[in-house]
C-alpha cells in the first residue's frame, strides 16, 4: 500500500479496494458477540435472541373452534334433507361446556371455545336457522371437520421457532408470550463510540466564527446508531492534534467494541487519523473504490489488553451517512447478532441521464416511486455533493452502480437500495 493520503484529485488508485472486498474484510475482522443477558419479554424488540427458542407447549393448546356457531360430530351432518338438532349445551372461550355430548345434538360454541369430546365440525351462526331457543336447522351443505382450529397449528410444541441470533420483532415478541415466555435470553449490546474530529467544527450553543461550522456529524452518527439499538458513547469534538487524537483513540478502545471517527482523513488534513491507527493498531484497509466515501479507514486499535474495531469516516456529510449504513451498519449488526445483512435492491426506471465515470461504486441519492403499472422510477435529488446533507435528506433510496458502469439514460433500468423502513 502506498502511504499517501486519497484525494479526490486522483481519479482512481491502483491501491483502492472494492466495495465487496471490503465488505469481506470487515467481517473477517470481527468476532461476533457471544454474551447474554436475561431480559423481560417485552424488552426485547429489536434485540438478538442468544438462544434457540423451542416451543414448551402447544399453541393452540386445545382443539377449538374458529367461529361462532355450533358444533357437533361430522358424522352426524345432513346428507340429503335439512334436520333439526337440540342443542344440548354451551362451549365459550376459557369456558368449556361442562355436560358430556350427546351424538345427535349441537353444542352452541364461540371462537375459541374448546370442542367438547365428539365433536369435531363447526357450522358458524350465519349459516345454521334457529327455529326456537333449543332448537336448529342444519342445510345438506356441510363439511365435516369445517371451523376447527387444532392444538399446535400455530406452534407445536418441541418445535423450534426461533433461531439463535433472531433480531426480534413486534410479532415475535407476541409470539414468545403466547409461548409462556416471561424472559428472554438476548446477546449483549455492542458498546459503538464516536466522535468528531475538525478545529472548524463547533459545539451547538457556541457562537460561530469566520469559518467555523457546527458539527452536524455526531448528530446524523447518533440517530443512525438509535436505529441499531447500540450502546451509544459520544465522545465529542476531538481537536485535530497528535495528542487530543491518541488519547481519542485510547479512550475509545477501552470503552467501546466498535468507535468511528469522522473527519481527518484526506489531504490537506492535519492528518492524525491514519498514523494513529498505525502507532496503536492495524490498518486493515483505508482506501475504497467508492462514491462517496473514498477515503474509508478500517483497522484495529489496542490499549491496555482490550481492543476494538474503528472506522475512520470522512468528514464530509453525506459521505459519512453513506458509508455508515454501507459498511459501519453492516459491521455492528454483524458484532451484534452473528448475521450478515443482504441488502434488498429494486430494480427502477431511470427518469433521467445519470454519468458516472467506471472504475468506483457509486450511491447516488435518490427518490423513487411507484408507477401505475405497478413498478418503480426513481430521479436524483438536485445536487450530489459529498457535503451538501439536503440530499439525504430528500432521498428515500440509494441510485447504486456498481465499477464497472458508465451510467444510464433515461428509461434505462438502475438499481436502487431502499432505505430502511421506506418499504
Ligand atoms: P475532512 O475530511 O476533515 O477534510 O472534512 C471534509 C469536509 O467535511 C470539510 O468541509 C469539513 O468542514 C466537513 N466536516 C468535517 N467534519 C464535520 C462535522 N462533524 N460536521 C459537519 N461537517 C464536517
Ligand atoms: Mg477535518
Amino acid at each position: 500500500m502506498k502511504d499517501r493520503p486519497a484525494s479526490c484529485l486522483d481519479a482512481f488508485e491502483v491501491d483502492a479496494i472494492s466495495v465487496d472486498e471490503a465488505r469481506q474484510i470487515i467481517t473477517n475482522e470481527i468476532t461476533p458477540i457471544s454474551a447474554s443477558e436475561t431480559v423481560p419479554v417485552r424488552e426485547g424488540l429489536k434485540r438478538y435472541l442468544a438462544t434457540d427458542i423451542i416451543s414448551p407447549i402447544n399453541v393452540p393448546p386445545h382443539t377449538n373452534s374458529a367461529m361462532d356457531g355450533y358444533a357437533l360430530a361430522g358424522s352426524d351432518l345432513p346428507t340429503t334433507t335439512p334436520v333439526d338438532y337440540k342443542v344440548s349445551g354451551a362451549s365459550f372461550a376459557g369456558v368449556p361446556s361442562t355436560e358430556s355430548y350427546q351424538s345427535g345434538t349441537v353444542v352452541r360454541i364461540m371462537t375459541g371455545g374448546v370442542m367438547p369430546t365428539g365433536t369435531d365440525t363447526v357450522i358458524p351462526q350465519e349459516l345454521v336457522e334457529t327455529l326456537d331457543d333449543n332448537t336448529i336447522r342444519l342445510e345438506a351443505e356441510h363439511k365435516a371437520g369445517q371451523n376447527v382450529r387444532h392444538p399446535g397449528e400455530d406452534l407445536a410444541q418441541g418445535k423450534k421457532i426461533f433461531d439463535k441470533g433472531r433480531k426480534l420483532s413486534a410479532a415475535d415478541i407476541g409470539i414468545l408470550a403466547s409461548l409462556g415466555f416471561g424472559e428472554i435470553d438476548v446477546l449483549i449490546r455492542p458498546k459503538v463510540a464516536f466522535f468528531s474530529t475538525g478545529d472548524e467544527l463547533r459545539s451547538i450553543g457556541e457562537a460561530l466564527k469566520e469559518g467555523e461550522i457546527y458539527d452536524s456529524n455526531r448528530y446524523t452518527l447518533f440517530a443512525m446508531l438509535k436505529n441499531l439499538d447500540a450502546k451509544i458513547i459520544d465522545l465529542g469534538v476531538i481537536p485535530d492534534t497528535e495528542k487530543d487524537i491518541q488519547d481519542a483513540f485510547k479512550k475509545a478502545a477501552e470503552e467501546s467494541d466498535i468507535f468511528i471517527s469522522t473527519g481527518g482523513v484526506s489531504v490537506g488534513e492535519a492528518d492524525y487519523i491514519k498514523p494513529t491507527l498505525k502507532l496503536l493498531g492495524e490498518t486493515h484497509f483505508w482506501k475504497l473504490a467508492m462514491k462517496p466515501g473514498r477515503p474509508l479507514t478500517y483497522g484495529t486499535v489496542h490499549h491496555n489488553n482490550v481492543s476494538a474495531k474503528f472506522f475512520g469516516l470522512p468528514g464530509n456529510p453525506v459521505a459519512v451517512m453513506v458509508t455508515f449504513l454501507q459498511f459501519v451498519q453492516p459491521a455492528i449488526n454483524y458484532l451484534a447478532s452473528g448475521k450478515q445483512q443482504k441488502p434488498i435492491f429494486l430494480k427502477a426506471t431511470s427518469e433521467e441521464n445519470i454519468k458516472k465515470r467506471p472504475g468506483r461504486t457509486e450511491y447516488i441519492r435518490g427518490v423513487f416511486e411507484q408507477t401505475p403499472d405497478g413498478g418503480f422510477s426513481v430521479k436524483r435529488t438536485g445536487k450530489q455533493g459529498s457535503g451538501i446533507l439536503m440530499s439525504m435528506s430528500l432521498a428515500n433510496c440509494f441510485i447504486h452502480f456498481d465499477a464497472d458502469s458508465s451510467g444510464v439514460n433515461q428509461g434505462d433500468t438502475v438499481e436502487i437500495l431502499p432505505f430502511e423502513g421506506v418499504v
